[in-house]
């Protein structure tokens, strides 16, 4: 069996009494793209540098495509590693031209296997027309195609992306990441890439891993992760999150927005995830279609083109302060009196402060 690109088993770092990275294991398969999401500093960069060799592990051991590169009395250089890396403000040589940039890191190779493998990368990332150009005359999309092209060049079996893209304004921003996807899909090279952004890491990742104060807390698929958070932390962290009380009963939870499904049995007193989109909003005098619905009244609303968010809170306890993403073939106005119900199944936490027994809890 092929042995996972990168594994980390028990890995832990301190800075003093600082854990940067606390008992990490996880393992990420060959040719995916792994993308690291948490706060600022929860431990991300410090991961990326375990990988690289950049920093040693205190204890447990790495292994990169089957092969311990730390651990007790293990070390692997980062030269012998065949790890890439790139970084968010790209460190092209300003004095070089993008060709000699690219060819900078191939100084083992003859100069025309150089030349041929550095046009092969500008190919590859689409700026074959643009070798002799120098840095500053690129845009910040080109400059960081460039810095992938140099990266890559050595055809390293792993590569590092350290916020890669948040020198980059929004929309280039979706744009070259869109590119530096497709691109590295068509390498094969496994990836792992750094961000504290959750829309970036959703649309990015095959697979995602929450970080909260230097442990991984969930690692899984985009869409589980949004859709099976293990806990409310990851829940708020991965998209927005209403949470709502309940008292759950086998597969339904009774809540103030009547009984809902649930995704997962449970019983006792929870807290039930409903995400915005999730939470379906009509004016109070369109004709109801469906049952269910509940009285509320808009408190708020934001505009955004495509959407809008409104805020509602609910009639039959205005404490209940929900947050829903609706289209906008209609538009509220404070005070408005609406109908709300919830769209699916739900996903409930044991709530903190009671007693309550979840069948698949973290
Ligand atoms: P992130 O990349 O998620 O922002 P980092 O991995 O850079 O987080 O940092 C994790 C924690 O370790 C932070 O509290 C940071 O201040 C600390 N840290 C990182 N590098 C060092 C260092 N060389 N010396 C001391 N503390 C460090």
């Amino acid at each position: 069996m092929t042995p996972p690109a990168i594994q980390f088993k028990g890995v832990s770092k301190r800075y003093g009494a600082l854990v940067a990275v606390d008992t990490a294991t996880w393992a990420l398969p060959r040719s995916q793209m792994l993308v690291l999401l948490g706060p600022s500093g929860c431990g991300k960069s410090t991961t990326l540098r375990l990988i690289a060799g950049l920093e040693n592990p205190d204890i447990g051991s790495i292994l990169l495509n089957g092969r311990e590169v730390a651990g007790e009395s293990v070390w692997v250089t980062p030269e012998q590693r065949r790890v890439g890396l790139v970084f968010q403000d790209y460190a092209l040589f300003p004095h070089l031209s993008v060709i000699d940039n690219v060819t900078f890191g191939l100084r083992g190779l003859a100069s025309r296997e150089r030349q041929a493998r550095a046009a092969a990368m500008l190919d590859l990332v689409g700026l074959a027309d643009l070798g002799d150009r120098m840095p500053h005359q690129l845009s910040g999309g080109q400059q960081q195609r460039v810095a992938l092209a140099r990266a890559i060049a050595p055809q390293p079996e792993i590569l590092l992306l350290d916020e890669p893209f948040s020198n980059l304004d929004a929309a280039l921003r979706a744009q070259v990441r869109a590119e530096i996807r497709a691109i590295l899909k068509q390498t094969g090279i496994t990836s792992v890439f750094v961000t504290h952004d959750q829309e970036e890491a959703l649309s990015l990742g095959d697979v995602v891993a929450v970080m909260l104060d230097g442990e991984v807390v969930q690692i899984a698929d985009p869409q589980t992760l949004y859709t099976r958070p293990v806990n409310r932390r990851v829940a708020s962290f991965v998209g927005e999150a209403n949470f709502v009380s309940g008292t759950a009963t086998s597969t339904t939870v009774e809540t103030a927005l009547g009984r809902l499904p649930l995704v997962t049995a449970a019983s006792g007193p929870v807290s039930v995830l409903i995400r915005p989109e999730a939470l379906h909003i009509v004016p109070a005098d369109a004709p109801a279609n469906q049952a269910a619905v509940v009285a509320a009244r808009v408190q708020w609303r934001e505009f955004y083109g495509h959407d809008q968010r409104v805020g509602v809170a609910l009639e039959s306890d205005p404490g209940v302060l929900l947050t829903a993403r609706v289209p906008t073939t209609h538009i509220y106005s404070d005070g408005e009196p609406v109908s709300v119900q919830v769209g699916g199944a739900v996903i409930a936490f044991a709530d903190s402060t009671a007693q309550a027994r979840i069948s698949d809890r973290a």
